[in-house]
């Protein structure tokens, strides 16, 4: 370091903003008066510091005036810093940073920064220098990096010479002007990013930019250096103004705790009482104590508010600047001596130690004579000389006078043992600052860890609740399905029962269907009934293929009923339970009505073929009649044939009788001639005789004829009837025919077994009865069955519409219940798959709470076991019950 030592005070400079809007607008006073260049009337009072900037003054002029010296002075070697100080608003930030990138408004930063690189640029050709900033602010007692912000809390340290600097702060080297700016940038970007309110957070703050400058002269291997800080302080406003409270409250103590301190060290400075000045008390005064009191140039900022608002602030900052401008600092040129420079110091400070250890060989044995009780030995010449302390020279004076003005005398091994123990006692000063950071540090990590921890215990509670919940559900959920498997299995039980019945059941009937489908395939001749069985088979098929799966189903259940060993794999298959109970009540109703449909068809084939037997034999009972019919109209025309001939044979005894009358005529006339009396008697006889025998005849034959109009009447009716007969027959034969090949061979030969009796009696009593009232009796009795045969066939018919109705719907529910059955498969898939997913969505829940558990309470065990019991009892609210499962967990 250079020997050239300089005191210098702080320069104090105090700058006045204009009255802003709102102040304006409130019609605030505007107070200060300024007089001359350094001196302000405020309230009354005159402040005098080394300049007064007014309203008006731009920041070209700020900067020219104060600034412009300190670049110098740290290219020069020097150490700077400047300060803005007062309360928030006032303009501190206006002044050290203004608008940073605008010429006009720019503060004294971005004004360095272009300064400095000007300055390098005009300086000798053989400089190097080495540029290197910093930015960092401290909030709440904790040193942020602004350059880097994961290095939030940075403690402070000493360097080889004492000096305090911040330990661990990034430091960007830096080329340009630019790049300055861009450092700048970066570091404003990240301490906007880092809070919520910029302004609550920089009124609140201390931003420090530190600029470290090394230049070394390649030639002469010279090196100087220079260090200028760049101090925003927080709002000096005190905190009842602000109205701060609770945290935030803490806050602006702590704040103003630093302030305070700062304001404490420039008290003491200022009062000249430097014994003890009390920078270990906050982290600012301990970064600045060079630039308060110390080896730098230093210019602070008093920045004020004009209005008459803030006059009780404005009058507290001026005091302060007052105070501060007493403060003396001793400069001293950082200079890094050179080999040569050292040599000749070296010399010097050899031979200042070889008189001082001649004046302390003398004193010594001067203090040896007056302990001695010897007398002092005028002739001798003494300097008192303690180390640092300046040689006066020595006046002759009283033993006691000496003894006081001689404290102590110290041994140069002393002396170096003490300056050792200082060194011990500040390196365990560092250390324990350095502790005590390392413990604050901890202390933030664990405030933060507990944060963390209490909101990851909320968060868990919060977990633990859902879960709690989701367990109590699932337990209802569980109980519910319990309750659902046990009616399931039992209803499983008696379905199993019921079952084997209906299996029995079902397999006579099908054996029965059987026999009467081939019994039927066998009589059904016509298309429809064909196709009606076709379908029906088909339906059987399906609803024997839907009763074997069934059966399947039924049989695995029954086993699983059987064997007792019902394993709950999963919460699943409680619910596959309850849907297989839905579907086997279901199934066991379609099974329910498709007996009662296949009795019902049954009970309509029976019918059938009880209607087709009495219509057969109905049939049979025509044809007899018809037959019976046919012979009485044979014997109605034989009897005709008997009747023409009795007409034929009257009319050839009418024939003869003419003959004979017109022979007795050709008589009458040659015995007239002979005898005309007596033939005239006898030819009135005769004609008596012919009269009576016409008379006779014609009575017969009109008889005859009578009777004949009667029987051609009957015949007449009777060959109507026979039509009508014929007809219907004709019908009823092809319905019969019909019929007939539907039925067995068996009812063929009953039938012509009952024809054969039945034609064997009807034709005795056509024998015997024989007649006309007979022949009445037997077509009433024919027609009566005519009718119950047309009504009979009409049923079948009707019968047989109804079944082809029938049929279809009967399909329609078969397909529905295919499909039912269909959708149910696919929903038990379904219901399956979504059971798979809930598990393993659970099981994931589970993991996660698990592993959740597992990081926040890494070395508590007990948890494990928390976390155990609520898979366990998750699980088992799945339904899943297994031992093995248990296991697992
Ligand atoms: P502080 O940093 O002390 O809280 P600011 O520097 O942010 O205050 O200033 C508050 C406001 O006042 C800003 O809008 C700024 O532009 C304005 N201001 C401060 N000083 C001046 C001045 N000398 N001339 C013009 N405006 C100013
Ligand atoms: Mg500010």
């Amino acid at each position: 370091m250079a020997d050239t030592n300089a005191e210098c005070n702080i320069k104090v400079l105090c700058r006045f903003r204009p009255l802003n809007e709102s102040e304006i607008v409130r019609g605030d006073k505007f107070i200060p008066i300024f007089q001359g260049e350094d001196t302000v009337i405020f309230g009354g009072k005159a402040y005098v510091f080394d300049q007064v900037f007014p309203t008006n003054t731009t920041q070209e002029q700020v900067y020219n005036t104060c600034a412009k010296q300190i670049v110098k002075d740290v290219l020069g070697g020097y150490n700077g810093t400047i300060f803005a100080y007062g309360q928030t608003s006032s303009g501190k930030t206006h002044t050290m940073e203004g608008n940073l990138h605008d010429p006009q408004a720019m503060g004294i930063m971005p004004r360095i920064a272009q300064d400095i690189f000007e300055h390098i640029f005009a300086m000798d050709e053989n400089l190097e220098f080495h540029i290197k900033v910093s930015y960092f602010e401290i909030y709440m007692e904790k040193i942020r990096d602004l350059l880097d912000v994961t290095k939030n809390n940075l403690s402070v340290h000493e360097d080889k010479y004492r000096v305090p600097y911040v330990k661990g702060c990034s430091e960007r080297f830096v080329t340009s002007p630019e790049e300055v700016m861009d450092v700048i940038d970066e570091g404003k970007a990240n301490r906007h990013v880092a809070v919520t309110n910029m302004n609550e957070h920089s009124s609140r703050s201390h931003s420090i930019f530190l600029i470290n400058i090394k230049q070394e002269n390649v030639e002469t291997e010279q090196k100087l250096s220079g260090k200028l800080y760049l101090v925003d302080l927080a709002g000096s406003e005190k905190v009842s103004k602000t109205g701060a409270e609770g945290a935030v409250l803490d806050e602006a103590k702590n704040i103003n705790k630093s302030l305070s301190a700062l304001g404490n060290v420039i008290s003491a400075l200022a009062e000249g009482t430097k014994s003890h000045v009390p920078y270990r008390d906050s982290k600012m005064t301990r970064i600045l104590q060079d630039s308060l009191g110390g080896n730098c140039r230093t210019t602070m900022f008093i920045c004020c508010s004009p209005s008459s608002y803030n006059d009780v602030e404005t009058k507290s900052t001026l005091m302060f600047g007052q105070r501060a401008k007493t403060i003396r600092n001793t400069v001293t040129v950082n200079l890094e001596l050179t080999a040569e420079q050292w040599k000749k110091k070296y010399e010097k400070e050899k031979e200042k130690n070889r008189s001082m250890k001649e004046t302390i060989q003398r004193l010594e044995a001067e203090l040896n004579c007056w302990r001695n009780g010897n007398a002092w030995l005028p002739h001798v010449e003494c300097n008192y000389v303690l180390a640092g302390i300046p040689s006066t020279p020595c006046t002759p004076c009283s033993p006691c006078s000496i003894a006081s003005s001689i404290v102590v005398h110290i041994s140069h091994e002393e002396r170096q043992k003490y300056e050792e123990e200082i060194r011990k006692l500040y390196k365990q000063m560092d250390d324990k600052d350095d502790e005590i950071n390392h413990q604050s540090q901890m202390v933030e990590k664990l405030k933060e860890q507990m944060l963390d921890q209490e909101e990851l215990l909320a968060s868990s509670r919060g977990d633990s609740e859902r879960v709690q919940s989701e367990l109590c559900r699932l337990q209802t959920e569980n109980e519910s399905s319990k309750a659902e498997v046990k009616e399931v299995l039992q209803a499983l039980e008696e379905l199993a029962v019921n079952y084997d019945q209906k299996s029995l059941e079902v397999e006579e009937k099908s054996m029965q269907n059987k026999l009467l489908a081939e019994e039927l395939a066998k009589k059904m001749v016509s298309q429809s009934f064909k196709k009606l069985v076709e379908v029906s088979g088909h339906q059987r098929k399906r609803i024997a293929e839907v009763l074997n799966g069934l059966t399947r189903d039924l049989r695995e259940f029954s086993t699983i009923v059987g064997n007792r060993e019902i394993k709950l794999i999963t919460g699943a298959i409680e619910e596959e339970f309850t849907v297989a109970r839905l579907y086997i009540s279901k199934i066991k109703s379609e099974v329910k009505s498709m007996v009662k449909r296949c009795r019902y068809l049954e009970n309509l084939q029976m019918d059938c073929q009880r209607k087709m037997e009495e219509t057969s034999r109905e049939l049979s009972s025509c044809q007899l009649v018809i037959a019976q019919h046919e012979a009485k109209i044979r014997s109605l025309t034989e009897y005709t044939q008997n009747v023409e001939m009795k007409k034929r044979q009257l009319e050839d005894g009418y024939d003869s009788l003419t003959e004979e009358l017109a022979k007795l005529q050709a008589q009458g006339t040659a015995e007239e001639t002979r005898s005309p009396t007596c033939i005239s008697e006898n030819k009135t006889a005769l004609e008596e005789q012919m009269q009576s025998h016409r008379e006779m005849h014609s009575k017969q034959l009109n008889h005859l004829r009578d009777e004949i109009n009667e029987k051609q009447k009957i015949i007449d009716d009777l060959t109507d009837c026979n039509q009508k007969q014929r007809l219907e027959l004709e019908q009823l034969h092809g319905d019969f025919e019909r019929l007939r090949t539907q039925e067995h061979h068996k009812s063929r030969q009953l039938e012509e077994l009952t024809t054969g009796g039945k034609l064997k009696s009807a034709c005795m009593e056509l024998n015997d009865t024989g007649g006309f009232l007979t022949q009445k009796q037997k077509i009433s009795f024919l027609e009566n069955n005519l009718e119950q045969l047309t009504k009979v066939h009409k049923q079948l018919v009707r019968d047989n519409a109804d079944l082809r109705c029938e049929l279809p719907k009967l399909e329609k529910r078969l397909r529905s219940t295919a499909e039912r059955v269909k959708a149910l498969e696919g929903a038990l898939k379904e219901a399956k798959e979504g059971a798979m997913k809930d598990r393993q969505r659970y099981e994931q829940e589970v993991e996660r709470i698990k592993d959740v558990m597992r990081t926040r309470n890494p070395f508590r065990r007990p948890h494990a076991a928390q976390i155990g019991n609520i898979i366990i009892l998750a699980r088992y609210g799945l339904g899943i019950t297994s031992p093995v499962s248990f296991k697992v967990i």
